[in-house]
């Protein structure tokens, strides 16, 4: 596994905390202890951003030919390394192999994207109002990046943001999450190979005892133009806060409330099988996760029906790295006690599982029951609040208004699922919900091609597509006269 790695590394160096400290990360399946690596503080933040700072006076005037070829060297090693990549995401996150090796194919069509978009992040002439002068508006990176990242995605999480900042033209600092650093410190390890130069990228890790400490540092430091954070909208708010005291740029992916709305006319079975996709997908432990399934009431019963035999089917729950799991552990104790608080909340009130609804203690005092719940009510807290786990929420409607209605009733707006065959209707939907994302008959939107991003409390920002780059630019007005 030369991809382990239990070291920071800062300025091209594999390096310890300047205290030496250092923190265990362990397997969600038995707590077992993969790695211990170093517990950095606010110094070890400031001497990265140092780094990244002095770095970008060069990486920042370096012509997009060149940023491409390297983040194409950097996809290809990433490509050639997937196998032990992904079992690397397994061990820290417990997600399944093979989803792992999902996790890495799209991640890496993020360093493939932004290799092929460096060279098209243009400028423009604009007509000049004026005789004898010419306007050029130039984009230019923005220099440092603080990168802060949840473990989800700790993989893609890395290449969706560092790919696009570099292509920008910027360099940066990352800070993955306590849960899951392993994966980012194998995606430095072949950025090392692939000759990335030293100071471009630097990978600071730090327990969550220190994040708030690093954090601050990470937002106001001034050598930092932009904090890119994808996490809970709680911290993004947090960070957005601290990064205002600089006038900081943000690009911030936070939590989403997915509707899944399925009208009469869809194809069920295929509604069915995207919904899978959209809610159980790495444990449901995602921001474009399906929240709430909202049913045409005439379909109702077909579909629940339809949906928990494909559960009972499809949901295998056990050791991600063991052949035939779908389903593994929930990453961390604190996300076991969010999902059971909110079911058994619900239960209380009324709601009925038709399936799971509590801890599987027999396989460990992490992986949760893949449940369906029905019978919810407002008064719930699951009716409101991001699940975050396999627990799938299906609730009545009547007609287009109403589950308008109720969809657009959250201060999210990420993603949202439409299943219909009435064009006009999927044209109004995407029209009238307020996220920033829409997928018509479809359980999964994600790729490195459109923006990912949202609305409301959901985010600032979009990643992916070439406005991905842009992000990380200062438009640049210059004024030539006396022509
Ligand atoms: P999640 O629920 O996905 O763990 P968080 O928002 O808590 O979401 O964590 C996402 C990332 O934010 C992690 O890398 C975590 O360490 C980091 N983080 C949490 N609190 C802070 C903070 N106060 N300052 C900076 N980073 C933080």
């Amino acid at each position: 596994m030369h991809l382990l790695k239990k070291q920071a590394y800062i300025n091209g160096q594999w390096v310890n905390s300047n205290t030496s400290a250092i923190f265990p990360i362990t397997n969600p399946v038995n707590d077992n202890v993969i790695a211990e690596i170093p517990d950095m503080d606010a110094i070890d933040a400031k001497t990265a951003i140092d780094v990244a700072a002095e770095t970008f006076k060069t990486w920042g005037f370096t012509t997009a030919k060149y940023r491409a070829q390297v983040l194409r060297k950097w996809f290809n090693l990433c490509e050639s390394n997937t196998d032990e990549i992904a079992k690397i995401i397994t061990s820290e996150s417990g997600k399944p192999l093979q989803e792992a090796k999902g996790e890495v194919a799209y991640g890496n069509s993020f360093l493939e994207w932004f290799a092929d978009s460096a060279r098209h992040i243009n400028g423009e002439i604009v007509p000049s109002p004026w005789p004898n002068k010419q306007i050029l508006v130039t984009r230019q990176p923005v220099g440092v990046v603080s990168v802060i990242t949840p473990w989800n995605f700790p993989f893609a999480m890395i290449t969706r943001k560092v790919g696009a900042l570099m292509a920008a033209g910027c360099t940066c600092v990352i800070k993955p999450s306590e849960d899951t650093p392993l994966s980012a410190l194998a995606a430095a390890k072949l950025a090392e190979e692939a000759g990335v130069p030293p100071g471009v990228i630097n990978v600071i890790t730090t327990s969550r005892k220190n994040a708030i400490s690093v954090g601050k540092v990470m937002c106001e430091d001034p050598h930092v133009a932009c904090i890119s954070f994808t996490g809970s909208t709680q911290v993004g708010k947090l960070l957005y806060a601290q990064a205002s005291t600089g006038l900081k740029k943000v690009a911030l992916e936070l939590g989403g409330n997915a509707p899944f709305i399925v009208f009469p006319s869809a194809d069920i079975e295929h509604a069915v099988d995207q919904a899978m996709l959209a809610k159980f997908r790495n444990n449901g432990q995602a921001c474009i996760g399906a929240n709430r399934f909202l049913i045409h009431e005439d379909i109702y019963d077909k579909f629940v029906e339809a949906f928990k035999a494909k559960i009972n089917k499809k949901c295998i729950l056990g050791d991600g790295s063991k052949e035939g799991v779908t389903c593994g552990p929930l990453v961390n104790l604190m996300q076991v006690q969010k999902v059971s608080g909110l079911v058994d909340d619900a239960v209380n009130k009324g709601a009925k599982a038709l399936l799971g609804g509590k801890i599987a203690l027999e396989l460990g005092n992490k992986f949760y029951e893949s449940t369906l719940l029905v019978n919810v009510k407002p008064d719930m807290n699951i009716y409101k609040e991001e699940i975050f786990g396999p627990v799938a929420v299906c609730l009545k409607f009547k007609d287009e208004e109403e589950v308008l209605k109720v969809a657009n009733n959250t201060r999210s707006g990420l993603a949202s699922y439409v299943f219909t065959r009435d064009l006009g209707q999927a044209f109004r939907m995407s029209r009238k919900l307020e996220f920033g994302m829409v997928a018509i008959n479809d359980g999964i939107l994600s790729a490195a091609e459109p923006p990912f991003g949202g609305i409301k409390e959901s985010g600032i920002g979009r990643e992916g597509s070439l406005h991905g780059a842009e992000e990380y630019t200062d438009l640049k007005y210059t004024l030539m006269s006396g022509l």
